[in-house]
């Protein structure tokens, strides 16, 4: 590692302008957030990042690990620059690139300097994962009114960060950030309070975006048929997204959910039934560490994989015993 004096002014003033990565400072308004790089709804970065396909980033963080092990420095440097890809593809992120001058300043301290940062948001993408299924598992259980939906959002929230590998925060999970609060005069001279958060954690950042969501009445709810994330304001009460349904061309979620007999079709659908069998045993050996957590992340992407596969493919077209073999395998 250089010392700070072996550095060239501009590489010095690179280093003392440079910001942790997982830090930012959001501006929360009436109706919106306001962040140094972008401005958006309540709910989008959560529903975002739910959203987000985290497979490749895992991919390359256990390359990474395993190259930094084992001390090749080339396969790590490869591995590391396929990983920075993808973390500035997720949501916030990409609207942060220039973040990216600091990632190589630590780079060029250090080879190995960026290894923390990625295997901290390894850790969140996983936490995310894990809490997307919690979210549908919630949400297709929960009772139809509105009581039992306030009820199922409340207990949902303190179910963020739940079965977090390695126990890596203590529960129940709580946001921790710096508020300034502060009175602001809008362009067409009127007055509007807003909250200034200091932020060190993305999962701070999103519990926060999720319960204000909810405080708003606007839930973030997976859609039965392609289990995509979307939002649904208090009163309206839609099962399905508005996106192409998986194996259709035109017809969106909605249309297909609207068939008459679709939700008891759903139900008994084996893709998800042995999916859901599947999930819970390999869950079970992770929480008995009869399985490593990089394996189980393996058999996760996989096993999603597989099965939305199977869902776009059609119930009538794929064979189900080889599905439910593929499944099993790790
Ligand atoms: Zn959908």
């Amino acid at each position: 590692m250089n010392d700070i004096l072996d550095l060239s002014p501009s590489e010095r003033d690179e280093l003392l302008n440079e910001r942790p990565i997982f830090e930012f400072t959001a501006v929360l308004t009436d109706d919106r957030i306001e962040t140094e790089c972008g401005n958006y709804r309540y709910g989008e970065l959560f529903g975002g990042f739910l959203t987000f396909d985290s497979y490749e980033y895992a991919q390359a963080y256990f390359e990474m690990s395993d190259a930094y092990y084992e001390d090749r420095q080339e396969d790590y440097q490869a591995a590391e620059q396929r990983a920075e890809e993808q973390l500035f593809r997720m949501p916030l992120y990409r609207d942060m690139t220039e973040r990216r001058t600091a990632l190589s300043a630590h780079r060029r301290r250090d080879p190995y300097a960026n290894r923390k940062i990625h295997e901290t948001m390894y850790v969140q993408q996983m936490i995310l994962l894990n809490y997307r299924g919690i979210l549908i598992e919630s949400v297709i259980d929960a009772d139809d009114d509105n009581a039992g939906k306030e009820k199922m959002y409340g207990q949902l929230l303190s179910r963020f960060g739940d079965d977090a590998p390695d126990d890596h925060f203590h529960e129940p999970f709580m946001a921790s950030t710096k508020t300034e609060y502060r009175i602001r005069q809008c362009d067409d001279g009127t007055f509007r309070h807003c909250r200034r958060l200091q932020f060190r954690s993305l999962l701070d950042f999103l519990y926060i975006d999720l319960y204000e969501s909810i405080v708003r009445k606007s839930y973030p709810k997976p859609c039965k048929l392609c289990h995509s994330i979307f939002w649904e304001e208090m009163g309206s009460a839609y099962e399905y997204c508005s996106n192409v349904a998986p194996g259709e061309t035109v017809k969106t979620c909605r249309e297909v959910g609207a068939k008459k007999g679709f939700k008891t079709k759903l139900k008994n659908n084996p893709i998800w039934m042995l999916y859901d069998r599947a999930y819970k045993r390999f869950y079970a050996r992770r929480i008995k560490r009869t399985m490593t957590e990089s394996a189980f992340a393996q058999w996760l992407y996989d096993a999603q994989e597989l099965r939305d596969e199977a869902l776009k493919t059609g119930i009538g077209n794929i064979d189900i015993e080889e599905y439910r073999r593929k499944l099993n395998e790790v």
